[in-house]
């Protein structure tokens, strides 16, 4: 077996895990430890034909950690016979500090631990992660890949907020971006796939989170999600783009904390707000289904969720001054060829054209779906942020 990398996503009551091949990009094996700390914890483990599930309370990440590894042990692969090179990290907030993946000293550590008040949500639990897994697994270099780092090359007038600069300092407030990792894989598939370096592209990461970025020659220039996640685009549960003075509103006019603004909008919007689903299938069935207030709902959601999409591919490619390559990707992006249509519909005044049948094609390839006289090319990549972390996490053992 050649070499592989454990790629690790610690969330805050959950462990997802995949054991990765770099160089072919197979998975190997793959978990997730779920509702640490509840009464009732799963934990699912997939090696080959064998899937084996526990429904067991897990105290902790570091008890989660443990029965994973016990997993490894009993159903296979034997870490120890895996020719494991390094454990990656998936961290979402590497603030100004990380371009690109670091391997984790106490220094890294205590630096990931500082980015806490920029990611309350996301950066204390892949410390917990990261804690257990260095402590289970002394052996392996850990490395922290960051979500954030493709886009710490930002230019300034994308990455600054235009608000007193003091306070911006201050806090540091500004555009750090996120699914950086993703954006940098798919684009860079992209070139290799077209054989050219050059492009002027644009990325659309259409998941439950959704993002979309402006790469120029490689480098990012643009994307959609700022400070935190939930500028951009419209997503499941997130708003994307609103006027912060709603924040303002809410709290003046209906009394709401900063706590309840939060869930509302992170949990309970986008999607999810204007339809009661945050899952996109849903949302085309109620779409298709009968005449009604439901329908009507799911169908002005689309609406909102392509026209925010249309907006940003238009104000992109001015940034870029052009566009050669429009992608899509992620859940949403790889399967949703009825929003694909509708996306390049509303482009087709300025020559963009995409083939039905590739369209309509299902396939787990990167593929072109565009017509060959088509001004601007457009692709349907998939992603794989796992694979991603483990390459990268392979670049510094
Ligand atoms: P991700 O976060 O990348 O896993 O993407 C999840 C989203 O992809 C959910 O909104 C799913 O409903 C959506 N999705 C997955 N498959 C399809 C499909 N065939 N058609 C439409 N949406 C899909």
């Amino acid at each position: 077996m050649s070499q592989t990398v454990l790629v690790i996503n610690s969330g805050s009551s959950s462990i997802k895990y995949q054991l990765i091949d770099p160089a072919t990009g197979d998975g190997i094996a793959k978990g997730l430890v779920e509702k640490i700390g509840e009464s009732e914890g799963h934990i699912q483990h997939k090696y080959g034909d064998a899937i084996v599930d526990l429904h067991e309370p897990v105290a902790d990440h570091e008890a989660g950690m443990r029965e994973v590894l016990r997993l490894f042990d009993e159903v296979g692969p034997n870490l120890a016979e895996s020719h494991v090179v390094a454990v990656g990290h998936r961290i979402v907030q590497g603030g100004k500090y990380f371009d690109g993946p670091a391997l984790i000293t106490d220094e890294v550590r205590g630096l990931i631990q500082e980015l806490c008040a920029l990611a309350p949500l996301h950066n204390p639990a892949h410390l917990k992660g990261i804690d257990v897994a260095r402590e289970l697994m002394s052996d392996i270099p850990h490395v922290a890949v960051f979500d954030t780092a493709f886009f710490r090359q930002l230019p300034e007038a994308t990455a600054t907020y235009a608000l007193d600069r003091a306070t911006a300092e201050k806090f540091s407030v500004r555009r750090y971006g996120a699914h950086g990792t993703s954006h940098q894989f798919v684009s860079t598939r992209v070139g290799e796939l077209l054989g050219r370096s050059d492009l002027r592209q644009i990325v659309l990461h259409l998941g439950n989170g959704a993002s979309v970025s402006a790469v120029d020659a490689g480098r990012a220039i643009d994307t959609s999600m700022g400070l935190t996640p939930l500028e951009g685009l419209v997503m499941g549960t997130r708003t994307g783009d609103i006027d912060p003075a709603v924040v303002f509103h809410l709290r003046r006019q209906g009394g709401m904390l900063v706590d309840e603004l939060d869930d509302l909008f992170n949990k309970k919007s986008g999607l999810k707000g204007l339809t009661g689903n945050n899952d996109m299938r849903a949302v085309r069935l109620m779409a298709e289904g009968p005449k009604g207030a439901e329908r009507d709902r799911a169908r002005l959601a689309l609406d909102i969720v392509v026209t925010r999409i249309v907006k940003y591919i238009g104000s992109y490619t001015a940034e870029l001054g052009g566009l050669d390559v429009l992608t899509f990707t992620a859940g949403i992006g790889e399967n949703d060829a009825d929003l694909r249509r509708e996306v390049c519909e509303r482009l087709a005044p300025f020559g963009v054209s995409i083939d039905a049948d590739a369209n309509a094609a299902r396939s787990d390839e990167a593929r072109t779906i565009s017509t060959d006289d088509s001004t601007v090319r457009v692709m349907v990549v998939p992603t794989n942020e796992e694979l991603a972390i483990a390459r990268q996490a392979l670049t510094l053992v």
